[in-house]
C-alpha cells in the first residue's frame, strides 16, 4: 500500500507529501486500509513507529469523505473525533500532527491538556472543535462541566492504552465511554494504539471495541 492507493482527496494526500512522508511505515501500511473500511483497531506500535499518522490519516480522509463543508464545521462544539493520550507531551505532538494533515481544509483541531487554565481549554474548544486531542483528566473535567456534547462523536482514539493503565488511567477512560451522549461502541469507531498487550489491555479493549475488531501486532 502506498499513501496514494487510498484514494484520498488531493488536500490530504498533499498535506502527507508536504509532512515529508513518502511511504507509509509498517503500522501505517497495515493501520490505514482498516480504520478506512470503518473497522475498530487495536494496534500494538511504538513511539517512533508512525503510529500518529497511522490513525490520523484515516480519520482525517473519512471526516473529509463524508462531505465536511465550511458551514458544517463552524462553531462547531461537538467533535467528530476525539483523541487521548496519558501526557501533555503525547498530545500536544498528536495535535500538531492532525494541524499538518487538516491544513487547507475546514476540520479544526483543539488540544486541552491540565496545568493550562481551564477557561483557556473551554475557549479554545467554543471556537470550534473537530477533533479534541486531550488528557484524560482535563477532557472528563470540561465533559463533566458541559462544555462539549459528545453525542456527534464518530472516532474515538485511545493512545499508549497501556501507559495510560500504568499511570492510573484506567477508571477515567471507563468514564469516558460510558458518559451520557458517548455513542455506544456500536455507533463509533475506536482505534487502540498499544506499545505492550498486557491482560488489562485486552480487557479494555474487549470492552471498548466492537467484537470484530481487527489486531495489528
Ligand atoms: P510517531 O510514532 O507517530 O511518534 O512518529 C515518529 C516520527 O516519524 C514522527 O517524527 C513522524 O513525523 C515520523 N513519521 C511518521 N510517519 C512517517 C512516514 N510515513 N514517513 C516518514 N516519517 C514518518
Amino acid at each position: 500500500m502506498s499513501f496514494a492507493d487510498t484514494n484520498m482527496c488531493d488536500t490530504l494526500t498533499m498535506n502527507i507529501s508536504k509532512a515529508g512522508y513518502c511511504k507509509p511505515t509498517p503500522v501505517q501500511k497495515y493501520s490505514i486500509p482498516i480504520i478506512l473500511a470503518g473497522r475498530d483497531l487495536m494496534a500494538c506500535a511504538q513511539t517512533g513507529s508512525g503510529k500518529t499518522a497511522a490513525f490520523l490519516v484515516p480519520v482525517v480522509a473519512q471526516m473529509m469523505r463524508d462531505g465536511v463543508t465550511a458551514s458544517g464545521f463552524k462553531e462547531q462544539q461537538e467533535p467528530e473525533c476525539i483523541i487521548t493520550a496519558p501526557t501533555r507531551e503525547l498530545i500536544n505532538q498528536i495535535f500538531l500532527e492532525a494541524r499538518k494533515f487538516v491544513y487547507g481544509t475546514c476540520i479544526r483541531p483543539v488540544v486541552i491538556y491540565g496545568g493550562t487554565q481551564t477557561d483557556y481549554s473551554i475557549r479554545q474548544i467554543k471556537q470550534g472543535c473537530n477533533i479534541l486531542c486531550a488528557t484524560p483528566g482535563r477532557l472528563l473535567d470540561i465533559i463533566g462541566r458541559g462544555k462539549i456534547g459528545l453525542h456527534n462523536v464518530k472516532y474515538l482514539v485511545l493512545d499508549e492504552a497501556d501507559r495510560m493503565l500504568d499511570m492510573g488511567f484506567g477508571a477515567d477512560m471507563k468514564k469516558l465511554v460510558s458518559f451520557p451522549g458517548m455513542p455506544q461502541k456500536e455507533k463509533r469507531q475506536t482505534l487502540m494504539f498499544s506499545a505492550t498487550f498486557p491482560e488489562e489491555v485486552q480487557r479494555l479493549a474487549c470492552e471498548f471495541l466492537k467484537t470484530d475488531f481487527l489486531f495489528v501486532v
